[in-house]
């Protein structure tokens, strides 16, 4: 499987990295986790065909990774064919206010070609490439009715990535599954924590390697990065620190 680390920022776009978006190829379908802005874009920029895109999983309803929806739900509806069909996944129960907003610029509410679901824990979805298992965090400790945060496990090939969305910033809600359970890639957020509160937890996970996303402002640049490294250096596994475009074979 192709995997793109489209958007790799944290809430804030600079010069060199914009809001969280990851794109996962396989056997010519397109899938998503997260779609800050502009994920149409640089999905335009590399190339990507937009009738491929199968599913879009949206790990918590914050509005750096999922601002990008709308221009995303615009090129999909107006070049759309007839055996397309694109299903979202939110965190939390917003279709109807994600229409509404869409009308509001002009764009026509086609459930034809889209079909939102609210995640829930547990396998969300399946089809002849993919399993995803939703499994619940809690970025937002404050929201009324939880859980509207969550990690995605993502099985293919015989292979499964975990993908983690935010974090809190004790890290009291990383996945156990990832000290249960093995995987072949951990892609972690790494701007709501520390790494001294994070390391005991990355010393136990069952992963082969690790992908760091949504990068914290102290990470930027090459002096942030060198900084990195050197703060993570006990993980004892390949890890890296990913950029805006980055393609992996996973
Ligand atoms: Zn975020």
């Amino acid at each position: 499987m192709k995997l793109t680390t489209l958007g790799t920022s944290n809430g804030d776009s600079t010069y060199n990295r914009f809001n969280s978006s990851t794109l996962l190829e396989l056997n010519d379908s397109l899938y998503l986790i997260d779609c800050g802005a502009p994920c149409e874009g640089l999905l335009r920029r590399a190339g990507k065909d937009f009738t491929k895109i199968r599913a879009i999983f949206i790990t918590h309803m914050d509005n750096d990774h999922v601002g990008g929806l709308t221009e995303l739900y615009k090129e999909i509806i107006k070049y759309a064919r007839y055996y397309q069909h694109t299903h979202i996944y939110l965190a939390e129960d917003a279709a109807e206010a994600f229409f509404v907003w869409a009308g509001a610029m002009r764009l026509s509410r086609r459930e034809d070609v889209f079909t939102f679901h609210v995640v829930k824990p547990g396998e969300i979805y399946k089809d002849e490439n993919i399993t995803v298992e939703a499994y619940p965090t809690d970025h937002i400790p404050y929201a009324p009715v939880k859980p509207v945060s969550f990690a995605f496990s993502v099985s293919y090939e015989g292979k499964r990535l975990l993908h983690t969305g935010d974090l809190r910033d004790d890290f009291t809600d990383y996945p156990a599954v990832l000290f249960e359970e093995h995987f072949d890639l951990l892609l972690c957020e790494c701007t709501h924590y520390k790494p001294e509160v994070a390391m005991p937890s990355f010393l136990k996970t069952k992963a082969d390697r690790m992908i760091f996303i949504h990068v914290a402002e102290r990470w930027h640049g090459t002096a942030g990065e060198m900084d990195f490294y050197q703060s993570y250096k006990p993980i004892p596994v390949p890890f890296l620190l990913a950029h805006d475009g980055d393609v992996f074979e996973v």
